[in-house]
C-alpha cells in the first residue's frame, strides 16, 4: 500500500486529555479519532490490527468447535425485563425509544439476546453443547470514560456464549475458554496474570479475569509471592499477616469522654495515643430497600465496596448516608457517631478484624464525645460479622499461610464467567434430558476487550519514539521509506520489492510522499512496524539497503538483490521471537 494513496496521518503533539502513552500514540499516529467522549473513529491502520486481532480470536475459538453468529446491537426493553437487566444495569444501559414510544436499548452485552436467539431452537440433549460467540460493538454509558480505548463507551467486544447439559460439563467448557484466553493473548506476547475476580452485575459463581500487568491499569491486583493465588482486589480475602491475638483482658466500665473537634481517625489517634488499628470507625449507609444500616472497620482499614454489595446480595455497591441522614439517624455527625445506642435500630455489619479486639473507642453519638471500653456484643449487637475490608499488599496469601500478597496495577482484558442456569431460568432457555425432563440449560459466558487489547499491546510496547507492534497484530509488517519518491528505478525497485514481499503474504506500507528523510523515519518509529527498510539514492548507488529491526534498532546493510532473502529472514526469526 501507497502512503500517498492512503489516509494516513500523524500528529506532532497529543491532544490534553490523553493522559496514558498508548492513548497518546495512538492519536498521534491517527489510529484513532475522537468524536465525542470515549466514542473513536478508527483510521486504517488501526483497523488492520483490530482485524488481525480479531483473525487470531477467531482460529483460538473455531478450533475448539465454538462458531460465529452476529447480533444486533439494538435491542428490545421487554428482553431486558426478563431478567430484570432494563432496571439493574443502571445508567450504563443507554436506553431510548423508538416513533411508536417502544422502548430499546444499543447492546452492553448479550446475554438476553443470546438466550433469545437460542430458547427453541435447542430442543434436547442432542442439541448440546453449544458454543457461539460474536464480534461486535457494544455501547455501555460509562460515567468517565478515559484513557482512549481503554475505557470507551463505544468499543468492540468479542463475547462468546456456551449452552451445557450439566454442571460438570459446563465447566470443561469454561476451562477450554479459558484455555482459548490463555492462547489468543499468549499470542500477543502480553504480560498478563489470571486473576479470581467479582461476577459484577453479570453474575455467576465462578470467573477469572485475564489482566495485563500495566502501572496504567484501572484494576488493583493482588499476586502472592510463593503460590499461584492471584484475585482482584475487589473480591480477594482480607488477612492479617499477623492476626491480632483474641485479647484476655477483662472487659472495663463503658465511658464517654469528651473529644472536641477530633472528627477523623487520624485527629483520634493522635489525641488518644492509640493506633488507629486498634479504634473502630462507623461508616452508614442506605439499604435500596429503605433501610439504613452501619458497617464497622478497624481505623487503618478501608471498607471493600464489592464485598459489602456481595453480603447484601445487591446489584449495585449501597450509598452512604447523608450528614443529615447520619445525624438524624445516630444523633451525631459523622466524626462522633458509633454502634453504641443509636437512636434509631439498625443492621450493624462488623467486619472480622474487629472480632478479636476488646476495649475499644468508638463515637458515642453526640458530638465532642467518644466511648472507651466498648466490647460486643456487650455494648452492640454486630447483626453480621463479615471480611469486609479491602485487602492490601502484605496480607496474608489466604490459600498459603507463608506466603505474602503484592500489589500490581492492571487492565482487563477478557473475563470468563460459568453462570450456571441464572440466565436459562429467567427466560425459559430449556431442554429435555435423556429421560425426557425439561432442564434449565447450563450456561457460561466470556469476553475480550477487542479494542482494549489491542490498545494495551502498545501500553506494554513501545518506546520513547513511538510503538512497537508485535508481530501477530501489525497493522504493515514492513514500512519502506523511500527517500528519494521521484527516482523512477527507485521507485521500480520498490514496486518491485512491495508485489514480492506481498506475494509472500506480507503487508507493505510504502512511504512514496514527497517528504524529507527526518520525516519519514520519525514517523516509522511512531507508527512501530516490525521492519523498516530504507530505499535511498545514496544507500543504493553503494548498492546498499539498510534494513532496521523497529524494536532494537538494529540496522543490517544488504545488496539490493538481497534484500528480499534479509527481510523474510528478518520477519520469520521475529514471529518466533
Ligand atoms: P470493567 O471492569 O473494565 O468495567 P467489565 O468487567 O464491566 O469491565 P465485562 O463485562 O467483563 O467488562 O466485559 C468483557 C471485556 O470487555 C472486559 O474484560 C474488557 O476487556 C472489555 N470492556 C469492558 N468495558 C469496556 C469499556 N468501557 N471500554 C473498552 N473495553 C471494555
Ligand atoms: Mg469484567
Amino acid at each position: 500500500m501507497k502512503w500517498s494513496l492512503a489516509h494516513i496521518f500523524t500528529l506532532k503533539e497529543a491532544p490534553a486529555d490523553a493522559e496514558i502513552t498508548s492513548h497518546k500514540l495512538l492519536i498521534r499516529g491517527g489510529l484513532i479519532k475522537k468524536l465525542a467522549p470515549g466514542i473513536y473513529s478508527y483510521g486504517h491502520v488501526m483497523v488492520r490490527a483490530l482485524r488481525k486481532f480479531e483473525k487470531i480470536i477467531r482460529e483460538e475459538l473455531n478450533s475448539r468447535g465454538a462458531s460465529e453468529i452476529l447480533m444486533p446491537m439494538v435491542q428490545p426493553q421487554e428482553l431486558w425485563e426478563e431478567t430484570n437487566r432494563w432496571i439493574e444495569m443502571g445508567a450504563g444501559l443507554l436506553k431510548f425509544k423508538n416513533r411508536n414510544n417502544q422502548g430499546f436499548c444499543l447492546g452492553a452485552t448479550h446475554e438476553e439476546a443470546v438466550c433469545d436467539y437460542v430458547r427453541n431452537e435447542i430442543k434436547s440433549y442432542r442439541d448440546l453443547p453449544r458454543n457461539l460467540y460474536q464480534i461486535q460493538t457494544k455501547y455501555r454509558d460509562e460515567i468517565r470514560p478515559r484513557f482512549g480505548l481503554m475505557r470507551g463507551r463505544e468499543f468492540i467486544m468479542n463475547d462468546a456464549y456456551s449452552f451445557d447439559i450439566d454442571q460438570k460439563s459446563a465447566l470443561l467448557t469454561y476451562e477450554k475458554m479459558y484455555q482459548a484466553y490463555i492462547s489468543i493473548f499468549g499470542r500477543l506476547k502480553l504480560n498478563f496474570r489470571i486473576v479470581q475476580a467479582d461476577a459484577g452485575n453479570i453474575g455467576g459463581s465462578q470467573t477469572h479475569e485475564f489482566q495485563l500487568l500495566a502501572q496504567a491499569g484501572e484494576d488493583s491486583l493482588l499476586v502472592s509471592d510463593s503460590s499461584t493465588f492471584a484475585a482482584n482486589v475487589e473480591i480477594c480475602p482480607a488477612m492479617d499477616f499477623e492476626p491480632v491475638e483474641k485479647s484476655n483482658q477483662p472487659l472495663q466500665q463503658l465511658e464517654t469522654f469528651a473529644t472536641p473537634g477530633q472528627k477523623t481517625i487520624a485527629d483520634l489517634q493522635k489525641f488518644t495515643g492509640v493506633p488507629a488499628k486498634s479504634l473502630v470507625k462507623s461508616l452508614f449507609y442506605a439499604h435500596p430497600n429503605g433501610t439504613q444500616f452501619c458497617v464497622l472497620l478497624r481505623g487503618n482499614d478501608e471498607v471493600n465496596p464489592i464485598k459489602l454489595k456481595n453480603l447484601l446480595s445487591l446489584s449495585d455497591p449501597p450509598l452512604f448516608l447523608t450528614d443529615d441522614e447520619v445525624n438524624a439517624a445516630t444523633g451525631s455527625p459523622p466524626g462522633s457517631c458509633g454502634p453504641v445506642q443509636l437512636k434509631k435500630p439498625m443492621a450493624i455489619y462488623m467486619d472480622s478484624g474487629i472480632e478479636p479486639l476488646s476495649n475499644y473507642i468508638v463515637g458515642a453519638n453526640k458530638e465532642g464525645f467518644h466511648f472507651k471500653n466498648v466490647n460486643h456484643p456487650r455494648d452492640f449487637e454486630p447483626t453480621q460479622v463479615a471480611d469486609l475490608r479491602i485487602a492490601k499488599a502484605g496480607d496474608l496469601d489466604p490459600t498459603n499461610s507463608s506466603g505474602k500478597l503484592q500489589a500490581f496495577r492492571g487492565i482487563e482484558l477478557g473475563h470468563v464467567f460459568y453462570l450456571g442456569t441464572k440466565y436459562s431460568q429467567k427466560m425459559g432457555v430449556n431442554f429435555l434430558d435423556s429421560l425426557g425432563k425439561s432442564q434449565p440449560i447450563e450456561m457460561g459466558c466470556y469476553g475480550i476487550g477487542v479494542s482494549r487489547t489491542v490498545q494495551a499491546c502498545i501500553e506494554q510496547f513501545h518506546d520513547a519514539d513511538g510503538m512497537i507492534w508485535p508481530m501477530e497484530i501489525s497493522p504493515f509488517a514492513v514500512h519502506i521509506c523511500l527517500l528519494d519518491s521521484g527516482d523512477s528505478e527507485l521507485v521500480e525497485y520498490s514496486d518491485r520489492l512491495e508485489g514480492q514481499l506481498e506475494k509472500s503474504g506480507i503487508d507493505v506500507l510504502v512511504d512514496n510522499r514527497d517528504e524529507r528523510p527526518g520525516v519519514k523515519f520519525k514517523d516509522a518509529d511512531l507508527l512501530g512496524f516490525p521492519i523498516r527498510v530504507v530505499l535511498g539514492r545514496k544507500g543504493f548507488d553503494k548498492k546498499e539497503i539498510e534494513i532496521v529491526d523497529r524494536a532494537t534498532k538494529q540496522v543490517t546493510k544488504v545488496s539490493p538483490e538481497n534484500a528480499l532473502s534479509e527481510i523474510l529472514g528478518q520477519l520469520n526469526a521475529l514471529a518466533s521471537r
